[in-house]
């Protein structure tokens, strides 16, 4: 199969969909792999590297001219020319959350995988984890960064130092991202508790880590207790399909200490801290009652080079089925059945049709 990999041009994404060893790869496969010029060096990777690997570097339209087209972010509005019937496309879409793309899709015929919906038996989503990795343990790095008091913070340091107490850090939920805060916050030498409403997780997560993290069942007085305690709070809710729950309401922030600091990864959810709001790297913090909050919403655009790596460690597998037998991949992985978002003019994922009231 001819798979084209076109440099991302949303605003601040750095990352690229293949990485010259999963070029070689599918080369070595027997497919062939043209590359946009320049598509990877905001990962630090060459077009040399891809050369190298195997692949031919072109122009955007020809890479988008390919028979299967594997990206990171979904196509802004000028990539829509780029849609056609015959187009197999591999990406995350999040169509719930873009109508326009939605129409664009399914008015162009083009075949729409993404990423975000691929599932495996258990509920997992293993295109989406690796993002969640990098950001929960950018969650305690940056939460250790923005309690310096050059940053707005409490001026401490997360892991204390001989005779001096280490930070208190709370994270709100202990699935994949507040896993990852947790692991990087104990290991930085931080006093942490993470709190859950699911039993079975508390007790895997006990297990885990010991005596090194502290669980609580997440209970809206555990809470307020602890809150007033906390250096740091990592937000790492979800509840599937649904907006993150308010946690930390606006009331308990009077209760926090001044200085203290909000890393709330759920953000793209809505939050679950009632006053939290998305920003950006160039200015990820503001203050609210003397509470610094860090609300970045795409934060492993920070971290370009090893979030592709991540990105692409999972995805070669799907990529590799998907151009080995073409569309019947759909018919021998159930996983990638799931991701399938649009097809031939119609919608083909239940949740995203749900979004927008149209029966699939
Ligand atoms: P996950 O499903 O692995 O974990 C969510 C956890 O929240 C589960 O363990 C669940 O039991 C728990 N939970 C649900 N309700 C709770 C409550 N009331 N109190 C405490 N815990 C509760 O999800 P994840 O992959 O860890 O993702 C967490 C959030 O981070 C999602 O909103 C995701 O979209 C977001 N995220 C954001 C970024 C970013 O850059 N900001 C990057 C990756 C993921």
């Amino acid at each position: 199969m001819l798979i084209g990999i076109p440099k991302e041009i949303k605003t601040m994404e750095n990352r690229v969909s293949m990485t010259p060893g999963a070029v070689e790869t599918l080369v070595r496969r027997g497919h062939a792999v043209i590359v946009e010029k320049g598509a990877g060096l905001g990962s630090g990777l060459s077009d040399d590297e891809y050369v190298a690997a195997g692949a031919r570097m072109v122009s955007a339209d020809e890479a988008w001219a390919a028979e299967m087209v594997i990206k990171v972010k979904e196509p802004i509005a000028s990539e829509y020319k780029y849609l056609r019937d015959d187009l197999l496309l591999f990406t995350y879409l999040h169509l719930a959350a873009d109508k326009k793309l939605t129409d664009a899709l399914l008015k162009a015929g083009t075949t729409g995988i993404a990423y975000e919906t691929v599932q495996l038996p258990d509920g997992s989503l293993p295109l989406l984890t690796p993002m969640s990795e990098v950001a929960g343990r950018m969650a305690a790095q940056e939460g250790a960064l923005h309690l310096e008091k050059p940053k707005g913070g409490r001026g401490i340091l997360l892991g204390g130092v001989p005779g001096v107490a280490p930070a208190n850090v709370m994270v709100m939920g202990g699935g994949v991202v507040g896993t990852n805060a947790a692991k990087i916050a104990a290991g930085m030498g931080a006093r942490v508790t993470i709190f859950d409403v699911n039993h079975a997780r508390l007790q895997y997560l006990d297990d885990i880590f010991g005596s090194r993290v502290t669980t609580i069942t997440s209970t809206e007085p555990n809470i307020r207790a602890a809150v007033t305690q906390a250096d740091l709070v990592v937000g790492a809710v979800l509840i599937p399909g649904a907006k993150a729950p308010n946690l930390i309401t606006r009331g308990m922030l009077s209760t926090m200490k001044e200085g203290s600091v909000i890393v709330d990864v759920a953000v793209d959810q809505g939050g679950c801290v009632e006053t939290i709001k998305p920003t950006t790297h160039t200015d990820p913090t503001y203050v609210v009652d003397g509470v610094v909050h860090y609300g970045v919403a795409n934060m492993p655009g920070a971290v370009p080079r090893t979030s592709t790596f991540a990105l692409v460690n999972q995805t070669l597998p799907y990529a590799l089925l998907l151009a080995d037998k073409g569309l019947d991949a759909l018919g021998v992985n159930n996983s990638l059945k799931l991701g399938l978002n649009t097809m031939k003019g119609r919608l083909t994922c239940a949740a995203v049709g749900e979004a927008f009231g149209i029966d699939t």
